[in-house]
């Protein structure tokens, strides 16, 4: 037979993904990265109390998780201070995105971001047929006025930011986004993306009343809770909007050991603190390490620094293949100006002490081919 027919939609899309994973480039060529910083995947782990929980959990994986999340909801809705109804589970953040996309992008609707934001964010909205619209970063940040007015311009649904924001590192004051909120058309909603914000200071995330219709938060245990390979993530908004989730979501998509293993690491937060401290320290040695060899760092609320080559999007590159060809892996931001940087995860010590060894020896290569 031949090829099943693809939707008009899905025929029109392009057959790119967001990201490249690190195990395409390790078959491709053939090696195994020693260093793993270019996913801002939490290498500190888990906590060991999350482990634990998995491993009981391990036995009765048999059993499809709770299709409610129930406790780890009431767990996370506990936290915020929030009734359970503004809680909704998803495979991440990533998951959560491409739910409220169709949720609430119909072929044609206006989305607004950041050019080189987010990808997946972007992905979705394409894959829903939505018409996607962007404006520039100002000075290495996501530019909250921009996004206001284009999305009047435009008559946006939609307005994604991330805060703190990926790939540059950089954030806005949470009073800040409450402005944006006020600036919004009607009818717009607001996705701010917080996957960062553990690592972020205090008052980076704005005080939103949990039933405010203009907003959708949404939180991972992917990144500060070291759990990126379970996909477990929620987001938080008012609660009609968090119940029209159930209309269209994945209702097995969160399994048991990721329901499991987030309660017990919700539940330890002193290792989340932990993870925190231990980040910043690897911040500050990832910055020492670029300046040595000429590259500059931003200043990052983020577990990742993005480090300024001090050239143009092609010398980046180079970078980020001179280490790759050193079994480092790091990624970079894919449109200009944010280009010229190459963006490095915090990780421990030993590491990091990789990236040291190999990083001037891989500049100096890309400065010279
Ligand atoms: C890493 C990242 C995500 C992905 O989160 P998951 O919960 O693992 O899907 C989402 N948004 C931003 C900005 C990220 O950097």
């Amino acid at each position: 037979m031949d090829q099943p027919p693809l939707t008009p939609l899905v025929a029109g899309l392009p057959a790119t993904v967001p990201f490249i994973g690190p195990e395409t480039q390790e078959r491709a060529s053939g090696r195994a990265f020693v260093a793993r910083l270019g996913a801002n995947e939490s290498a500190f782990g888990p906590s060991p109390r999350a482990i634990a929980a998995m491993h009981l959990a391990a036995n009765e994986v048999w059993m499809y998780g709770d299709p409610e999340g129930f406790d780890l909801r009431a767990d996370i809705a506990a936290n915020h201070g929030i009734p359970r109804a503004h809680v909704v589970l998803g495979e991440g953040i990533d998951g959560l995105l491409g739910t409220l996309v169709r949720m609430l992008i119909a072929p044609g609707d206006a989305v607004v971001t950041s050019a080189g934001a987010y990808p997946t964010f972007n992905y979705h909205v394409t894959g829903y047929g939505g018409a996607l619209h962007s404006v520039p970063y100002r000075a290495d940040h996501a530019d909250p006025d921009a996004l206001a007015a284009k999305a009047h311009e435009v008559g946006a649904r939609l307005v994604y930011l991330a805060n703190p924001d990926n790939p540059m590192g950089s954030w806005h004051s949470g009073a800040r986004i409450a402005t944006l909120l006020d600036a919004l058309p009607e009818k717009c909603l607001l996705v701010l993306d917080e996957a960062y914000i553990e690592f972020a200071p205090g008052g980076t995330s704005p005080h939103v009343a949990a039933d405010d219709m203009r907003l959708v938060r949404m939180r991972t245990f992917s990144k500060a809770y070291g759990l990126a390979g379970l996909r477990i993530g929620y987001a938080l908004g008012a609660a009609p909007l968090i119940s029209a989730f159930d209309r269209v979501r994945a209702h097995f998509g969160v399994g048991r050991l990721a329901q499991a293993a987030a309660r017990a690491a919700l539940a330890d937060q002193d290792y989340l603190a932990s993870v925190v401290r231990r980040t910043e320290a690897a911040r500050v040695r990832i910055a020492d390490i670029g300046a040595a060899s000429g590259l500059q760092a931003l200043a990052s609320a983020t577990n990742f620094v993005t480090l300024d080559c001090g050239g143009d999007g092609a010398l980046a590159r180079r970078c980020v293949s001179e280490l790759a060809a050193r079994d480092v892996f790091v990624r970079m931001p894919g449109i200009a100006p944010l280009d010229r940087c190459i963006r490095i995860s915090a990780a421990p010590p030993p590491m990091l002490d990789l990236l040291q060894d190999r990083l001037a020896e891989a500049v100096h290569a890309a400065k010279s081919s």
